[in-house]
């Protein structure tokens, strides 16, 4: 028990930094930066950032959310995705311990975070990550022993998400959708697998509509071309993932007695 609070504790540790270094990911891919040089600066004065200004989390905390150099305020995003990445990291091994299924959920996370944010303020989903993501998909997915799971569901989430935008392109003669969140939906499906990838999809269609209505009544915005659909695949697989089997006995559980 003892090893297993401290194991959770260096997961917290080792989740904030993979979260530091996810907050570069999220800065600089839209930007078309190298996320390896130069070092980190504060976006706003250009200054270097020492190493005690960029520890996970407690800088933020410590500096009062300010660029100690030039007292910009510094996004709430950073310890937002560190705390996020943290938390996340500390309660899978909690769950999961040492296990292939939690190393294949921290990697999946590492892809999504950053695509989730970046969709969000830029409306669009680096190629980078979701070509990466579904090479390391099939690949897991190959040491487990599952690849065939995997490719089909692949082709079904992204498939399925293709034949919407084309049915779009067609009837509507519009994008219904980028092509982003199709590529995205290939990815997604390599870790998910046929069934899990239909209850994401469904999922995501469905959470997509209900927040759409929220932000239309609250924001007035236009709902076409403000809201990006891939922080909902992300969500709606994310629950699949974690309560996908419960969700799908249950269901099962109304038709058989
Ligand atoms: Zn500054």
């Amino acid at each position: 028990m003892l090893f297993k609070i401290l194991f959770t504790i260096w997961f917290f540790l080792l989740g904030s930094a993979v979260g530091s270094f996810l907050n570069v990911l999220i800065y600089r891919l839209p930007r078309k930066e190298s996320i390896l040089f130069p070092s980190s600066r504060c976006p706003s004065c250009n200054h270097k950032l020492a190493p005690k200004d960029l520890v996970p989390i407690f800088s933020y905390i410590f500096l009062k959310g300010k660029c100690r150099y030039c007292r910009a305020k510094i996004s709430i995003r950073y310890p937002l995705v560190e705390t996020l990445t943290a938390i996340f990291f500390a309660l899978s091994f909690w769950v999961y311990g040492w296990s292939f299924h939690c190393f294949k959920i921290l990697i999946l996370f590492s892809f999504l975070l950053p695509i989730f944010f970046i969709d969000i303020e830029h409306m669009l989903i680096p190629d980078v990550l979701s070509f990466a993501g579904l090479g390391i998909g099939f690949f897991l997915s190959l040491l487990e022993g599952k690849i065939y799971q995997s490719i089909l569901g692949s082709i079904v989430f992204g498939g399925i998400l293709l034949l919407i935008y084309l049915g779009a392109l067609l009837i509507l003669k519009e994008e219904g959708m980028g092509q982003g969140d199709i590529k995205l939906g290939f990815f997604l499906g390599s870790f998910l697998g046929l069934k899990l990838s239909l209850l994401a999809l469904f999922l995501s269609y469905i959470l997509g509509g209900v927040i759409s209505v929220f932000i239309l009544l609250f924001k007035n915005k236009d709902l076409k071309t403000a809201i990006p659909f891939g922080p909902f695949l992300i969500s709606g697989s994310f629950i699949s993932l974690f309560w996908g089997e419960s969700i799908i006995s249950l269901y099962i559980s109304f038709f058989i007695k």
